[in-house]
């Protein structure tokens, strides 16, 4: 029992091995056996595949694919296809793992993984896209399934690669199989409500963070990085709900009033302006810098990993951190915020709300039949609101961060269902 060498901590750390050595620590306090500790963290499969595909120049290019399956031990697998140059398998296994703890957090029946191919999407035509999708997909033919492992967009690919997946799947059965995948247009199967499904997880914890902490939302400020898919629904959201978002930022700078931003014509501007904020003149210039130790109640990193470092940490002055993008913060910044008192809501935990409406996707389409909107995001609350409290109550009991906490909650899970299934 509870032998378990924490794994160090580096010089340069990235936040896959902020992940690692968050994982150990919870498996140190779990008192995970060594026997135990190897199941969780070996992934149950790894495929790697050479794609030969036909470029729109006539010659043939070999891209190398990857999909890991982490665990299958709560369900089928789930997780997104990443195309970028720079993949690979190290990358994949870890994101794969990744998505094992989330769907365990928000506790949904799937186990964890990830794909990804090398490759430069912004460089490919359309055509050559939609050739090693399907490639990728025929590879992958007898690990993909409703039942064994369900992909779903990630950096990269989006709805459109997605319904080619569907079909190409599809063709290969005979039969038309939506639930192979999620993250599909509505037409072929997507859910309603999924578009904005982050963002309003976020929502969740924001509201669920600040009642524990007794700030009243309308009385409330708050910054949000990152004005993409999950920051902008955040912020609208939360802004719906009367709290004031007084800065919000994108690659382009931070924006900063301390009257308040109006979120609708924020999303107006960018919707106009080629999806930047570039020039926005609702609010003072500030940096990216500024934006994250600015004095507001909330701070919601939604933009990418690593932002939140020690320096930044040290220079902190808000009261709830909740993490719309995956790993915003290294693991050397965790116990500066925690001594400074600020409740930080985990990436696992806070933007799960993608894969709930992902898992709600897949159980639409097995029964055959559409949920309407109301019914999504009602649902989708209800298990974002559940995960968090469960979260800070073992938050309490185990005397730890929100964040030990919420894999604490999802270890547990997995060995205690690992354990009822039983191995060789
Ligand atoms: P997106 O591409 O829609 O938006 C990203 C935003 O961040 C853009 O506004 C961009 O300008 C901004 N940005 C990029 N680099 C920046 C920088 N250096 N400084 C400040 N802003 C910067 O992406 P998204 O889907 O909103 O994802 C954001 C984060 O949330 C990522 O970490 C992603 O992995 C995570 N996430 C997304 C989902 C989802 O459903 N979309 C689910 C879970 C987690």
């Amino acid at each position: 029992m509870g032998y378990i060498e924490p794994a160090p901590i580096k010089d340069k750390e990235n936040p896959l091995d902020s992940m690692m050595s968050r994982f150990d620590e919870a498996t140190r306090l779990l008192g995970i056996t060594e026997e135990m500790y190897n199941i969780l963290k070996i992934p149950a499969k790894q495929v790697v595949v050479g794609l030969p595909v036909t470029l729109d120049n006539g010659k043939i290019k070999v891209f190398e694919g990857y999909r890991v399956i982490h665990s299958n031990i709560l369900g089928p697998a789930k997780g997104g296809i990443r195309f970028a140059p720079d993949v690979n398998i190290d990358e994949v296994k870890a994101l794969a793992a990744w998505m094992t703890w989330k769907c365990a957090v928000v506790d949904i029946p799937y186990g964890g993984a990830k794909g990804g191919v090398a490759c430069n999407p912004r460089e490919m035509s359309e055509g050559e896209l939609e050739r090693l999708m399907r490639a990728y997909t025929n590879a992958m033919l007898s690990v993909f399934g409703p039942d064994r492992d369900i992909p779903a967009p990630d950096m990269g690919t989006g709805q459109r690669e997605m319904a080619w997946l569907m079909d190409e799947y599809s063709k290969a059965h005979g039969m038309t199989i939506h639930a192979v995948v999620t993250g599909k247009p509505v037409v072929l199967g997507g859910s309603l409500g999924r578009l904005e499904a982050t963002g309003r997880g976020v929502m969740v914890c924001a509201l669920a963070g600040m009642e524990r902490l007794k700030i009243n939302p309308y009385k409330s400020t708050c910054a949000v990085q990152g004005f993409g898919n999950v920051g902008s629904f955040a912020a609208k959201l939360l802004h719906e709900r009367g709290v004031k978002i007084i800065a919000i930022s994108d690659i382009s700078g931070g924006y900063h009033n301390d009257k308040g931003i109006d979120i609708d014509e924020a999303m107006q501007y960018i919707a106009k302006n080629s999806g930047t904020l570039e020039g926005y003149k609702g609010a003072e210039k500030i940096s990216n810098e500024e934006l994250l130790t600015l004095k507001a109640d909330v701070l919601v990193p939604a933009a990418k990993e690593d932002v939140i470092d020690e320096e930044i940490a040290h220079k902190m002055q808000c009261k709830l951190i909740v993490e719309g993008a995956n790993g915003p913060t290294s693991a050397k910044a965790d116990p500066i915020i925690n001594e400074k008192g600020i409740l930080a809501v985990p990436d696992i935990l806070a933007n799960a709300g993608g894969v709930t409406v992902s898992y709600f996707e897949w159980v639409q389409n097995r029964l055959g039949y559409k949920w309407t909107q109301e019914r999504v995001n009602r649902r989708s609350d209800r298990i974002m609101k559940e995960a968090f409290d469960k979260v800070y109550e073992t938050m309490k009991q185990y005397n730890v961060s929100m964040r030990i906490a919420a894999y604490i909650v999802a270890i547990d899970k997995v060995a205690k269902t690992y354990q009822y299934r039983g191995g060789y």
